[in-house]
């Protein structure tokens, strides 16, 4: 029986990029995954042409110039500036918060200081008060007529809580901008890969065996015999058969649609901040490259509540979760001959230019 240097569990990101790095060190490695292909979340399949994100919209945002290269050593990466627009009821605004959202919600709005004045005496119902949930940091940030409009109902759809019992670092990531820039990252690189993200991963395990539609967890004991290390990508508590009790997580639904026009909503990302429907964002893919062909593909973005039969797309990173997953983390150190990387097995709400970070390092560290 053939021994790998590497069994890899997952051929998302942090597996891709780990198998690479082991390939290159002359590790002989095999990479299974569940699904019927890699990729992961970042997935995207062609349909009429246009690269479709199969698991909710990927732009690739990131400060690490490291991370940057090493992505762009694969392929080569467009323009692509993310600058969704929300949408509630028939008002329609640009995100993140930035001049262009203040001068349109307050009509006597025009210069920063006049914003920062208007924010400032919204936020004064704060008292001073340090944000101790998602409400507080949002009025903190925004002051409440923003809240309302582009954060409670998205948020609480999204995450299906009120806002009053949801960490406030949730939001923490969203720019709030004095100036006219519609761009929802403040990082130095950005960028969607030509070709699309699959392209991406294709390249990176270029070289390398790659079973799909195998789950380690049908034959654990066969899968730990057939090499000397493991990198374990899925869920954390899975792994440990969920000893000491269950994650949680958030789950979507996607609805995709191929339409006979050109032009759907003239932006790659809307974000339906209101209640009056149940998605949060459309997509239309075409956007994120430019495309010009002549029909379009929208994906409406539902949040969904998870359970074992669903997947598990965001970690819920309150107080409870993280002590759970900390005792799990715990667990893990002594599984000497495993890696736990990725979102799921680290149980952290990673980007993808953290994941690709993180398997970086551990690549640099462990092998050896
Ligand atoms: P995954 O991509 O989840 O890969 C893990 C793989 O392991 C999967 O393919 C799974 O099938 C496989 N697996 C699990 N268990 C087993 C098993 N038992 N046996 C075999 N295989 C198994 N990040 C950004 O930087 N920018 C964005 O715009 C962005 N948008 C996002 C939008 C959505 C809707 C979501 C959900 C995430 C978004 N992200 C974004 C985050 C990004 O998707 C992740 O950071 C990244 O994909 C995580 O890579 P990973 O390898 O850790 O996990
Ligand atoms: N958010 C919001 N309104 C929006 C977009 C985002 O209130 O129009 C909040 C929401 O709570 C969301 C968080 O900001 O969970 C992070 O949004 P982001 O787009 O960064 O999340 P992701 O792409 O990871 O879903």
């Amino acid at each position: 029986m053939k021994k790998y240097d590497y069994l890899i569990v997952g051929a998302g990101l942090f597996g891709a990029t780990f198998a690479n790095k082991a390939k290159q060190a002359g590790k002989s490695v095999l990479v299974i995954d569940k699904r019927n292909h890699i990729a992961g979340n970042v997935y995207t399949e062609n349909i009429e042409g246009i690269n479709v994100h199969k698991y909710g919209a990927h732009i690739f945002h990131t400060d690490d110039k490291e991370v940057w290269n090493y992505v762009n050593s694969f392929v080569e990466f467009n323009r692509y500036t993310n600058s969704p627009i929300a949408r509630i009821g028939n008002e329609i605004y640009n995100m993140p918060f930035n001049m262009n959202t203040f001068s349109k919600i307050w009509p006597d709005v025009f210069t920063p200081e006049e914003a920062q004045k208007k924010i400032e005496k919204e936020k004064s119902e704060m008292d001073g008060k340090i944000p101790t949930n998602l409400e507080e940091q949002a009025i903190s940030l925004v002051g409440r007529t923003i809240y309302e409009k582009l954060i409670k109902g998205y948020t609480e759809k999204q995450w299906n809580r009120e806002c009053k019992e949801l960490p406030a670092f949730i939001i923490k990531r969203l720019p709030v901008r004095f100036t006219y820039d519609n761009n929802y990252f403040n990082d130095k690189y950005q960028g969607i890969p030509i070709g699309g993200y699959t392209k991406l991963v294709e390249k990176m395990l270029e070289g390398i065996e790659v079973r799909l539609n195998e789950d380690y967890f049908d034959n654990e004991n066969y899968y730990n015999s057939i090499a000397d290390k493991i990198v374990y990508t899925g869920m954390l508590d899975e792994y440990f058969k969920f000893s000491l009790g269950r994650l949680e997580y958030r789950s979507l639904k996607f609805e995709t649609k191929i339409m006979d026009i050109n032009n759907y909503q003239g932006n790659a990302v809307v974000n339906y901040t209101g209640r009056e429907v149940d998605y949060t964002r459309v997509i239309e893919h075409k956007h994120f490259e430019y495309g010009i062909q002549p029909k379009t593909v929208v994906t409406f973005e539902y949040p969904d509540d998870w359970n074992p039969s669903k997947e598990a797309y965001y970690t819920i990173n309150d107080e409870k979760n993280n002590n759970l997953a900390e005792k799990y983390r715990e667990l893990s150190l002594k599984e000497k001959n495993v890696i736990f990387g990725g979102r799921l097995a680290e149980y952290k709400y990673y980007d993808m230019d953290d994941v690709i970070k993180r398997a970086l390092e551990c690549a640099k560290k462990l092998i050896v």
